[in-house]
């Protein structure tokens, strides 16, 4: 059985190396939240799985055959011949400022079955499962798969590790927080940056992180871990606060940080250690994703982790 179950949509990338519309090449990658998590957990030598969707076309096969290539178990993934795989272009337009285009809608991803979550989960029950709260905004389909998910967790005493990762293209905050608040009695494990912890709780919640991470636990969530981006980054367990710096590092391309971040707190967990031995792992590998180019690419496996922090012009021999 894998260590970690995730699935969500995973959607083909392409980057480009200046304005979108003036043409160019653009190079061919994955991207998805989850799997970027599933990629991080791989490389660090854990068992594995991811249960998306794809279309049935080469592009899904391209996502899978990346994940495959990666050491992550793709046998609980469906095809939908129905349906696309989906696509995002990212444009950098200034050296801060990417733009990102989806071609998401209707995408095979966003029509993920329960049935086909429920097979995969039946199949090999996990010790975690880790969500987005990207999925439930795909749609009715995805919404429903994430639920069932979380049932068999629950029947199946598998850990719940949930990253609200809101996205405001796919959904309001108030459609995210009256799917996600809901969710709360189920999540063990509650990854979220400061200014998502309100769409996890009712609209009269305290202003201020510590109050919303005492009502969190008081809902039964077992420990709530807030991401600062440069400025580290915090776990809340019983009545303790326990924060860590960023790793400094010189920061390339910022994104996929929060999901390496993810696989490097779910990796210390599997390992047994403790809150502050899975915020140094989780605060390593996020410094990883932000010092490498692409979402997933420069993930550290295990003998890698201690390169972080040489010196200018260190030569690894
Ligand atoms: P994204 O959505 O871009 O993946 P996020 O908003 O989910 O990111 P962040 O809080 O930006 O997540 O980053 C997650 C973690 O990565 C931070 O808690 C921190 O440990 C690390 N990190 C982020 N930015 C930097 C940085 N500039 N330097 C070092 N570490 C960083």
């Amino acid at each position: 059985a894998p260590e970690v179950l995730t699935f969500g949509e995973t959607m083909v990338a392409l980057r480009g190396s200046g304005p979108l519309k003036l043409g160019g090449s653009m190079r061919v990658s994955v991207a998805g939240a989850e799997s970027n998590v599933a990629i991080g957990l791989g490389r660090l030598g854990h068992r594995v799985a991811w249960a998306g969707a794809v279309g049935d076309d080469e592009a899904g096969e391209l996502v899978l055959r990346t994940l495959r290539a990666e050491g992550v178990d793709v046998s609980g993934a469906s095809r939908d011949d129905g349906a696309p795989t989906g696509l995002i272009l990212f444009e950098p337009r200034l050296p801060e400022v990417t733009r990102v285009h989806y071609y998401r809608s209707g995408s095979a991803g966003s029509r993920l079955k329960a049935c086909a979550v429920e097979a995969a989960f039946t199949a090999a029950p996990p010790r975690i499962l880790h969500l987005t709260g990207i999925t439930p905004a795909l749609g009715p389909s995805a919404l429903c798969a994430a639920r069932r998910a979380l049932r068999l967790a629950r029947e199946h005493s598998t850990l719940v590790c949930l990253d609200v990762n809101f996205r405001s293209r796919l959904w309001s905050s108030e459609e995210a927080a009256d799917v996600l608040a809901d969710w709360m009695p189920y999540v063990d494990v509650l990854i979220a940056s400061d200014d998502e912890l309100p769409l996890c709780l009712p609209s009269s919640a305290p202003r201020e992180v510590t109050g919303q991470a005492e009502l969190l636990l008081g809902l039964g969530v077992g420990e709530i871990v807030v991401k600062y981006g440069a400025d580290g980054a915090a776990v809340h367990t019983g009545g303790d606060e326990l924060r860590a710096p960023a790793r400094q590092v010189r920061a390339v391309d910022p994104v996929g940080a929060g999901d390496a971040f993810v696989a490097g707190y779910l990796s210390a967990l599997l390992d047994g250690e403790d809150a502050a031995g899975r915020l140094d792992r989780a605060v390593t590998t996020g410094a990883f994703a932000v010092a490498s180019h692409g979402d997933w690419e420069g993930a550290p496996t295990r003998a890698e982790l201690p390169l972080l922090g040489a010196g200018a012009g260190t030569v690894v021999r």
